[in-house]
């Protein structure tokens, strides 16, 4: 196609990449590249300074170099809108990359340095959580501080805080609903997930029967989303579901526990047919709960909330004096179980960081040393009171 076809072509009322979640807003920041004969595009894939484009004419391959920046926080990633050269440059760059909307990262640190994007513009987190097995709602706590993660990312404040609006929003799919023997037990599990979740969406779906299947085609039409969760949990199936082919490899092998094994295809950006993009790619598959970072503050706002009462700014909420969440949790406002999930989730959040973070370890190790040696200072005067 001619390059004079190029401003009718993006101007007409459906936009050759509408399905990929072009809008008036991607439109109006493109503008001044559009102005300088660039191209849109969305990124499809990233591999080794490479990436696949898809433009109004098709998917192209570009050259990162250009936007490679220092800092990791903006190196090209899928999901993102990039200005792309035009047909005939060869090699073709990315030129430039509009401001995300939102970023999943996973934050290999503690908050001054970088995390990894893992992907961008996701509108939509669906957690995916099986009913094969017993419900752990401990770890749905930790995947809901994951997908919060999402929509506070650090890497917004570094890139594009004033073009985030609201950030990615959490839903919960509780997947294989017909492996629950009957509609009386499968409510009371959606209730019990709903209490952990206060204002985040819970659905039961499966991929068996189709159940809750249309419900989440909806909510993926209204732009990208990712799909979180546990291996084995279901989302390889619940993708083919809304793609309406297999494009997820699922394949049942060795399936004694209820975990199948899958192969992802190379497409990591996937147009569904009911509307809406799918992102799909290893990093997420990969993510893990302990990259839950930011987000869990979210998860857990009432304790938070409490925390600002508590007498220590630093208290830890196990026997402090004063300390208002545990105040809670004695007058019966606050479950139990709430604070063990924290305090975990804390807990783990604190040993990654210090995996990464050499400064913080050596305050812990040091924390660790001046803890030993007061207790073996109270040891000794004990021996010595009475030894
Ligand atoms: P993933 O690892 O999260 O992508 O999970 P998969 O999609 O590979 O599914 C894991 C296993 O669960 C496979 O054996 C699937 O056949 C099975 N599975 C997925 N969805 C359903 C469902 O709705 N009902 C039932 N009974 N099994 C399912
Ligand atoms: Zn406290």
């Amino acid at each position: 196609m001619s390059f004079s076809s190029l401003p009718g072509l993006l101007s007409s009322p459906s936009h050759p990449l509408q399905p990929y979640g072009w809008d008036a807003d991607w439109e109006a920041e493109f503008a001044p590249f559009a102005e300088q004969g660039l191209l849109p595009g969305r990124v499809a894939r990233v591999d080794r300074g490479l990436c696949d484009v898809v433009t109004p004419f098709g998917t192209v391959r570009a050259d990162t170099e250009f936007v490679v920046p220092r800092d990791p926080m903006k190196v090209v990633c899928t999901g993102d809108w990039v200005a792309v050269d035009p047909e005939g440059s060869n090699p073709r760059y990315v030129r430039s990359l509009l401001p995300r909307r939102t970023a999943f990262v996973r934050s290999t640190s503690s908050k001054r340095s970088e995390g990894q994007v893992l992907a961008t513009n996701i509108d939509h987190v669906v957690i995916c959580v099986s009913l094969a097995a017993e419900l752990d709602l401990g770890r749905i706590e930790r995947f809901l501080a994951l997908a919060m993660s999402c929509s506070t990312g650090e890497a917004l404040l570094h890139n594009a805080a004033d073009s985030w609006e609201s950030g990615a929003q959490p839903l919960v799919v509780l997947t294989k609903a017909d492996l629950v023997p009957d509609a009386v037990t499968l409510s009371y599990l959606v209730q019990d997930v709903e209490t952990t979740a206060p204002g985040v969406p819970v659905l039961a779906a499966s991929a068996t029967t189709g159940e809750g299947i249309d419900v989440l085609a909806a909510v993926a039409a209204g732009g990208t989303s990712v799909l979180l969760g546990q291996s084995g949990a279901g989302k390889s199936t619940l993708a083919n579901a809304l793609l309406g082919e297999d494009v997820m490899d699922v394949r049942a092998t060795r399936d004694v526990d209820g975990k199948g094994r899958h192969t992802t295809t190379t497409r990591n950006l996937l147009v569904l047919p009911g509307g809406g993009v799918l992102i799909d790619t290893p990093g997420l598959r990969g993510v893990g709960l302990w990259d839950a970072g930011t987000g869990v503050g979210q998860v857990f706002a009432e304790i938070e909330e409490l925390s600002a009462q508590c007498r220590f700014q630093d208290c830890a909420h196990i026997a402090e004096p004063g300390c208002a969440v545990l105040a809670a949790v004695e007058s019966g406002e606050l479950p139990v179980r709430r604070l063990d999930s924290y305090r975990k989730l804390m807990r783990e959040n604190q040993w990654i960081i210090a995996k990464t973070d050499a400064r913080l370890r050596t305050e812990l190790r040091r924390d660790w040393k001046r803890k030993g040696a007061e207790g073996k200072a109270a040891m000794e005067a004990k021996r010595g009171r009475w030894g």
